[in-house]
């Protein structure tokens, strides 16, 4: 079921996304070579807590299908360097030069979610890596641009696909975007790719996490035996951005972003 939701409920989302987007502010500050991914997951944590929300991912509950790992996802943030998509979990591993790092962050406040992801590169990166990151970010915004009433879900797929087809980018299937509120995820799925039918009609009061993942290679991936981290079959370089959003009757807002 594709809930709308009120000014109120937006609005509290909108301090979610705040958070949120603080703290991918903050862990790209103090990203650098020689940090471990486990302290930017401690600042992290500090931050969600000192505004007084509650950090989504910690404790999220998997399928637990997959290995050997743990069930529960055991930090408040998703790290994930060069081949790994998405859901890396933060620990001892130290960044280094060249890496390409996606953070992936939830927030909630007052029971409202916000999620959103960026991909960074720490220091000399090559000219791919940049092209890779740059595209999946246009792709985000090119999707978050077509999330207007009127339009359908499958017009937001359409426009993440051809950008990422545009550049000759795998497009990550099996993890998409979705609708998001009391729960992270919620109805409906933002694939980003054209699945053949458009979708549900778009509405103000829907709030969408858009979320394009793209890779060097032909986008297929697999779960690591640590039940969570996604990585790429070929071992390429993966990106991935994510803004929850907010569909209003005058077009998208951006509910992950700090207000200027
Ligand atoms: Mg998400």
């Amino acid at each position: 079921m594709i809930t709308r939701k009120s000014a109120a409920e937006i609005e509290k989302m909108r301090r979610a996304g705040r958070i949120v987007a603080e703290v991918l502010a903050l862990l790209e500050s103090e990203l650098r070579p020689g940090v471990t991914t486990g302290h930017l997951d401690a600042l992290a944590e500090r931050h969600i807590r000192a505004a007084g929300a509650i950090p989504s991912f910690l404790g999220y509950l998997g399928s637990g299908r997959y290995g050997k790992g743990p069930k529960a996802f055991p930090a408040s943030t998703c790290i994930s360097i060069d081949s790994e998509v998405v859901h890396g979990i933060p620990g001892e591993r130290v960044i280094r030069t060249g890496a390409l790092v996606s953070v992936d962050v939830g927030a909630i406040v007052d029971g409202w979610h916000g999620d959103g992801a960026r991909s960074f590169l720490v220091g000399e990166a090559s000219a791919e890596a940049r092209e890779l990151v740059e595209a999946t970010q246009l792709a985000m915004m090119a999707g978050i641009a077509a999330a207007r009433p009127g339009n359908r879900v499958g017009d937001i797929s359409a426009a993440v696909e051809d950008i990422g087809k545009a550049h000759g980018f795998g497009i990550v299937r099996p993890f998409v975007g979705h609708g998001i509120g009391t729960e992270m995820h919620q109805d409906p799925q933002v694939p980003n790719y054209r699945t053949g039918s458009r979708g549900p009609e778009l509405q103000p009061g829907m709030c969408l996490a858009i979320e394009p993942m793209f890779t060097l290679g032909d986008g297929d991936v697999y779960v690591e035996a640590d039940n969570w981290t996604v990585s790429t079959a070929d071992d390429t370089l993966a990106a991935h951005f994510e803004h929850t959003i907010a569909i209003t009757a005058q077009g998208p807002e951006i509910l992950t972003t700090i207000p200027s």
